[in-house]
């Protein structure tokens, strides 16, 4: 156990002297502003702590870009219902930082979404974890009634992260900040093995991944000039 631990350790001490030797020299002045100034990070980002899932690499999100809250599951409960630290993460983004957008970012092969379609008692042993999931209970009924049966990976993931956007819109904050047009919602399923994101079209009720979409609608060359 202990030398597992040692091993642990180390693994994360050399990370840090990599950084200190290969990373930080690059982006010294990235850094510096980030300690020298308030964070104002124009996102909220609400993801499952699968250690798989790099919200930074993902989205080439710098120091102070992206207000990161994570837990098993991408999970927002309904305000009032569990009034812990997902609901004063989301609090403080929205009011005392003024987060312009929220996304709820799902995952392929998330082993929450795997557990809620497990045989009844497979979670027996993880109370907590099973108390937690109660969060996507709807999501699971949706996910059955979508794929006419028995729900699968894919539509309950999806249906997942639509019903904790609705969760999110509970939060007084949220509900406010979107009202005076100052906040948007959108719902992402992160595909690891891709690198893609699907991106969730309110209007279309439909995911739609972000690569074709960028292939069918080209920049025009010069856009950013
Ligand atoms: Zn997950």
């Amino acid at each position: 156990m202990a030398e597992h631990q040692d091993r642990a350790v180390q693994l994360l001490t050399e990370g840090i002297l990599r950084f200190q030797r290969d990373v930080y020299p690059a982006r010294q002045h990235e850094y510096e502003y980030a300690a020298q100034n308030p964070q104002k990070p124009h996102t909220l980002l609400i993801t499952c702590a699968d250690s798989r899932i790099d919200p930074e690499a993902l989205t080439q999100s710098g120091p102070g870009q992206i207000f990161v809250t994570r837990n098993i599951g991408n999970m927002v409960p309904p305000y009032g219902e569990v009034l812990g630290g997902v609901s004063a993460v989301i609090e403080y983004a929205v009011d005392a930082l003024g987060v312009q957008h929220a996304v709820i970012c799902g995952h392929t092969d998330c082993g929450a979404m795997k557990g809620m379609l497990a045989q009844p008692g497979a979670l027996d042993s993880m109370p907590t974890v099973k108390s937690w999931l109660r969060n996507a209970d709807a999501a699971k009924r949706a996910a059955a009634t979508v794929d006419g049966g028995e729900a699968t990976l894919k539509t309950v993931t999806e249906q997942n992260v639509i019903l904790q956007m609705q969760h999110l819109r509970t939060h007084p904050s949220v509900a406010a900040a979107i009202a005076r047009g100052a906040l948007t919602v959108s719902g992402w399923v992160y595909d690891i093995q891709h690198g893609d994101v699907r991106m969730y079209e309110e209007a279309e009720d439909r995911f739609v991944s972000v690569r074709e979409r960028a292939a069918a609608t080209p920049q025009p060359v010069g856009a950013l000039a």
